[in-house]
């Protein structure tokens, strides 16, 4: 039985797909996007204990079961051949929520992008969590940190989801090559997909991973009728690459997928995303302005927001 680790699990979203959704977040990405806005979502915490003496309420202990397992600082642990090891993840510090008061020191303090507030679960407990909300929901929607990282965790919760009468969706990076996982794909509706850059140069610093695999996800998974939605992130400052990246992904898309421009917010971004893109909101004229070239060359259902 694999152990999901979550950084956190909103009942009711409007804003994690079609429809009134439960979104589960996992805690792990295998990117490092410098406009995240949930960069303690990025790593899996290795324990070094830094933010437990910080924490005013005693909220966070080290957990002595977890012993010393050494992790070079900013990786992620527990990582086995590109993928996290699913197979017995021990929590390296023990959070109790009902001390917690949210102030969120703990992530402040943290220097490796992890959280200490994270919850590990098995299929069963999640499923059993979901299924008090079941009757008020479309769905749930898995997002991260990265999903896919926690594969495995993922083809034995979304039966078990599934058989609450409930539709899934996976909220995507598109670093995943889902052309090669027939099994997930069959047991998913559809893949909310992340198209961060066209130019590969810039989407390598934006995000330390190249735009081929996502803009092959696109074209695979639009044939395969599971590609739900494409979300780009405009940048301000960056007019030229925002209008590459949309007339690449527009031009490859079919007027029914929905194409969402994103503008960039600075809030929640960390020092190092806020030193190379600012701290500007990207004007709502140049998302509307790109919304509509996107619908002149097919992408019909393109909106900014
Ligand atoms: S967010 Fe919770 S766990 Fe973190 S420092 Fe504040 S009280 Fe402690
Ligand atoms: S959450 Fe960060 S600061 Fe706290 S123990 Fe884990 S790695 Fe260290």
């Amino acid at each position: 039985m694999k152990t999901g680790i979550i950084n956190k699990i909103i009942a009711f979203s409007n804003v994690d797909g079609p429809g009134n959704r439960t979104a589960v977040f996992f805690q792990g990405c295998n990117l490092h996007c410098l406009f995240c806005h949930n960069p303690e979502t990025i790593h899996r915490c290795v324990g070094c204990g830094l933010c437990v003496e910080k924490c005013p309420q005693w909220a966070l202990k080290r957990n002595e079961a977890a012993g010393s397992r050494p992790v070079e600082a900013g990786k992620t642990a527990g990582m086995a051949g590109g993928r996290p090891d699913e197979t017995a993840p021990v929590p390296p510090i023990l959070w109790t929520p009902s001390l917690c008061v949210d102030c969120d020191t703990c992530i402040k303090t943290c220097p490796h992008l992890a959280s200490p507030k994270v919850q590990y679960m098995t299929a069963e407990a999640l499923r059993d969590k979901i299924r008090r909300t079941a009757p008020y929901i479309n769905g749930v929607s898995f997002s991260g940190g990265e999903c896919t990282q926690q594969r495995d965790f993922l083809m034995e919760v979304i039966p078990l989801i599934r058989e609450l009468g409930l539709g899934v969706l996976l909220d995507s990076n598109g670093t995943y090559d889902f052309e090669q996982d027939p099994e997930l794909l069959r047991i998913i509706d559809g893949v909310m997909l992340d198209i961060k850059a066209a130019d590969p140069a810039f989407c390598r610093t934006l995000t330390g991973a190249g735009p081929e695999l996502p803009f092959r996800n696109l074209d695979f998974l639009q044939r395969a009728g599971k590609l739900e939605e494409v979300r780009t992130v405009l940048f301000p400052h960056h007019p030229e690459q925002n209008e590459a990246t949309v007339r690449a992904a527009a031009s490859r898309l079919r007027p029914d997928v929905r194409y969402k421009l994103l503008r960039y917010r600075p809030f929640g971004v960390r020092q190092e995303g806020l030193d190379f893109l600012g701290g500007e909101i990207t004007p709502e004229a140049e998302g509307e302005h790109l919304a509509a070239l996107a619908r002149s060359l097919g992408a019909e259902n393109s909106v900014t927001v």
